[in-house]
């Protein structure tokens, strides 16, 4: 699909962009920078994915809190289904209700349905001012206590990150930037809007992190000390991926009020297993990755990092979470679907699967469960 990268038409009256499914994501948010306007769903990997992997898996990112994900922005798309008819889907009106929602179905459909081809995209006006804010604590739980409160206090913030300290020290070994290694949790913030309001926001943000015993916060003091915040942020996974062999990402979702106790549950599992986990994560999305680092090639280490991820799965749906809050359920999580979802529920989706791709064809095995076993 990366041959079928160009950007089509821009529309900066309807706020609009048509691009072919190739696109690199932040390729879209560049080509219409010069109308001042930006794509908002932003994946960590947005410097790789392409903007039809960012709708089959309907990619959230850094920004998720305030400006959604992926589906939020997929107007129409064009798609080849597994049979070869080549449809359109969707509508480029702002509200259209006609017919069922199959945008929304191919939207985190792992490619299993149809392969996208194009795609009509909403974008934004890029905010006015914005302001990072840096807050270390000494534990998971007072940071993640801020999450809560800073949006309880009627903040919503364009990204509320949080970054345990296995990941400040896994940073900070591949970076060197001057991260405090000894803190046990950060949470880097940022807050968009009109110039005032982002200041006023800003301030309740810093007196929230004060109020939950923060060992210390302070504003960016320029766009470069902000940019060089959120390049840390974004290599928090390549950091920690250095540290032991094998790298087992996780992406526990719960509801943000929730999060407290996500943390404590998985440091609990990482401390009954004895397995180094690190945790970063889309804090104010309640989208936490556990990330387990292992050495697969041993078998013991292999045996309790499998109990250990059933142990997480099982911890965030008994806290009334879900299973994967972006990065799907592909094939490794799929015997997990039957924690989550109802039987018939599953069996819908096979139906579905069925009417789209009666040859199975299409990534055939992706989201697959075998319910007895
Ligand atoms: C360092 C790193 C950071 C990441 N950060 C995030 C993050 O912040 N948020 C997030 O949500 N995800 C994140 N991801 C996961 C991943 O990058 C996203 O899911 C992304 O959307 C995948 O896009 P891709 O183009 O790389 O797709 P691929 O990985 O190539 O494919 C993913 C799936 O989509 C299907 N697919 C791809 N293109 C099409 C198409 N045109 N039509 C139909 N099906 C298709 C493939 O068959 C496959 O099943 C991250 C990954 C890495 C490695």
């Amino acid at each position: 699909m990366v041959e079928m990268n160009k950007i089509l038409d821009i529309n900066p009256v309807d706020l609009l962009v048509t691009v072919e499914a190739g696109v690199i994501t932040e390729s879209v948010s560049k080509a219409v920078e010069h109308l001042n306007l930006f794509f908002p769903p932003d994946p960590g990997s947005m410097k790789s994915s392409t903007i039809g992997g960012n709708i089959a898996e309907n990619a959230g990112g850094l920004r998720g809190l305030k400006y959604g994900v992926t589906k939020d922005y997929v107007n129409s798309i064009e798609i080849v289904l597994p049979t070869g008819e080549i449809v359109n889907m969707g509508s480029n009106t702002v509200k259209a209700v006609t017919g069922y929602n199959f945008v929304d179905l191919i939207c985190g459909s792992e490619g299993t349905l149809g392969v996208i081809t194009k795609a009509t995209l909403g974008l934004l006006p890029i905010p006015a001012d914005r302001a990072s804010i840096l807050s270390f604590f000494k534990d998971m739980t007072d940071a993640a206590k801020t999450v809560i409160d800073i949006v309880a206090q009627g903040v919503i913030t364009a990204t509320l990150e949080i970054v345990d300290k296995v990941t400040i020290n896994a940073i900070e070994d591949f970076l060197k930037i001057g991260l405090d290694r000894t803190v046990g949790a950060m949470l880097l913030i940022e807050v968009d809007g009109q110039k005032g309001a982002t200041e006023i926001e800003a301030d309740i943000v810093l007196k929230v992190c004060k109020s939950n015993n923060a060992l210390s916060v302070r504003k960016a003091k320029n766009s470069q000390e902000r940019d060089k915040l959120w390049e840390a942020r974004r290599a928090a996974l390549s950091s920690l991926s250095r540290i032991k062999p094998s790298t087992i990402l996780e992406d526990a979702t719960v509801q943000r009020s929730r999060i407290v106790e996500l943390v404590e549950a998985v440091d609990g599992i990482a401390q009954k297993y004895n397995i180094m986990i690190g945790t970063f994560g889309h804090a104010g999305d309640g989208n936490l990755h556990p990330t387990i680092l292992t050495d697969l090639r041993i078998p013991e280490e292999a045996e309790k990092t499998e109990k250990a991820i059933e142990e997480i799965f099982k911890a965030t749906i008994a806290l009334g979470g879900t299973l994967s809050g972006e990065h799907g359920i592909g094939i490794t999580k799929a015997q997990y679907l039957k924690l989550e979802l109802s039987k018939p529920v599953y069996d819908l989706m096979e139906k579905v699967k069925n009417a789209f791709d009666p040859n199975n064809i299409l990534n055939p095995g992706k989201m697959k469960c075998v319910w007895n076993s």
